[in-house]
């Protein structure tokens, strides 16, 4: 028997993100899916597949668990469960709450050291190594230009800044500007800094969700935030999870690539989902720091396994700053699972770097 694909599972999982895809349309293939895995349980020997979801950070959480020995699981607790670990998530690491300990930190004085949780460290520590690796295309100090572009808590812009403003805004920015003592786990900013975890967090998220889950006994599970995922153990048809990686742009749900991360985390940035037109250009939520502009380029899709969801969402995020050349160049380097979807022309062109070889499934 060939290995079964469960794309059902990675359409949920794309589909949550895309912007032209019916919500009804998500629904439905939830239903179906549901309908499908009842119908596999009537003929005896399925394992119990427990759907969770809800909403977070802007966007939708979901999860689906697999009990493969017949062991019941308490719904409602591992959901509240869920949702409390997401609340705490978001209470720490939101731009968008004003009283979370970003934003405290955010509004804090110059100079001032400042000791927040022990999840934000997490998360810090992370994202300035990868600001680091990518040469400055990844800086968790670009909060002041996201927030300029329109892509912050105070909501879109009617058209680009000045540049004066850019230039002005740039001051603020730097995460050399930064000290963090890694030992405290405090730190403080010597410019009026303003971090933005939004490329990093829901990678976070999925993670901590997936140890608590771990913690409750259970193994076998995807966890979604946002588009960013994690999976683990068996799929609900007894084998390896399978997701898909979406073909960008297109009129309904395509796939451009099936993969079987194992037991990793999936983060995908996109380009052609979130961004501003305006007299016909396209303005990205992806800035890069080092020219304080939206990126522009042809690399509109960018998937990064990896088994920390954290890292990878990082990475995703880094690598489209980076742009194609410079992308590749660092993913190799670094030894990165990456699979890179460019537009070409009329259509799209794909590469992937050598430790991605490994997630392809054979039927690619
Ligand atoms: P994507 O999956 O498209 O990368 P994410 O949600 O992971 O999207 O990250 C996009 C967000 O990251 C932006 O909305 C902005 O808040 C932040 N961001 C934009 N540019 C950078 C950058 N160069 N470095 C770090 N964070 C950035
Ligand atoms: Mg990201």
């Amino acid at each position: 028997m060939t290995s079964a694909a469960d794309p059902r599972v990675a359409h949920g999982a794309r589909a949550a993100r895309k912007s032209h895809s019916p919500e009804w349309l998500f629904c439905l293939r939830w239903c179906l899916f549901g309908a499908l895995l009842a119908l596999l349980a009537a003929c005896g020997d399925t394992p119990a597949v427990y759907r969770l979801e809800g909403a977070t950070m802007g966007t939708t959480w979901h999860a689906t668990l697999v009990s493969h020995d017949g062991a019941g699981y308490d719904e409602s607790g591992l959901s509240s469960g869920i949702a409390g670990l997401l609340e705490a998530v978001n209470d720490s690491m939101s731009t968008y709450r004003e009283d979370s300990t970003i934003s405290r930190f955010n509004q804090s004085p110059v100079g001032e050291w400042f000791k927040p949780d022990a999840d934000f460290d997490t998360v810090l520590a992370a994202a300035l190594d990868i600001g680091e690796k990518s040469r400055g295309a990844y800086d968790i100090t670009v909060g002041p230009l996201v927030n300029l572009w329109g892509f912050g808590p105070q909501g879109p812009v009617n058209g680009p800044p000045e540049k004066t403003v850019i230039a002005q805004t740039a001051q603020r920015m730097g995460q050399d500007k930064l000290e963090f003592d890694r030992n405290s786990g405090a730190l403080r900013k010597t410019a009026d800094l303003y971090l933005d975890f939004s490329s990093i967090a829901k990678g976070f998220a999925v993670d901590r969700v997936c140890e608590w889950l771990e913690q409750q006994g259970i193994h076998d599970y995807l966890v979604e935030v946002g588009g960013e995922l994690r999976v683990a153990g068996r799929s609900p048809r007894n084998d390896a999870w399978r997701v898909a990686i979406e073909q960008p742009d297109s009129e309904h749900f395509d796939i451009a690539n099936m993969i079987e991360p194992g037991n990793s985390g999936v983060a995908t940035s996109g380009d052609y989902r979130n961004f501003f037109e305006l007299d016909g250009v396209r303005y990205s939520h992806s800035i890069d720091p080092r020219t304080g502009y939206p990126v522009a380029h042809e690399l509109v899709s960018v998937t990064v396994v990896h088994p920390s969801t954290m890292v990878a969402d990082g990475w995703a995020t880094a690598l489209t700053v980076l742009g194609p050349d410079a992308a590749w160049q660092v993913a190799q380097a670094q030894g990165l699972a990456v699979y890179f979807i460019q537009r070409k022309g009329e259509g799209f062109e794909s590469r992937y770097t050598s430790a991605f070889e490994t997630y392809l499934t054979a039927t690619e």
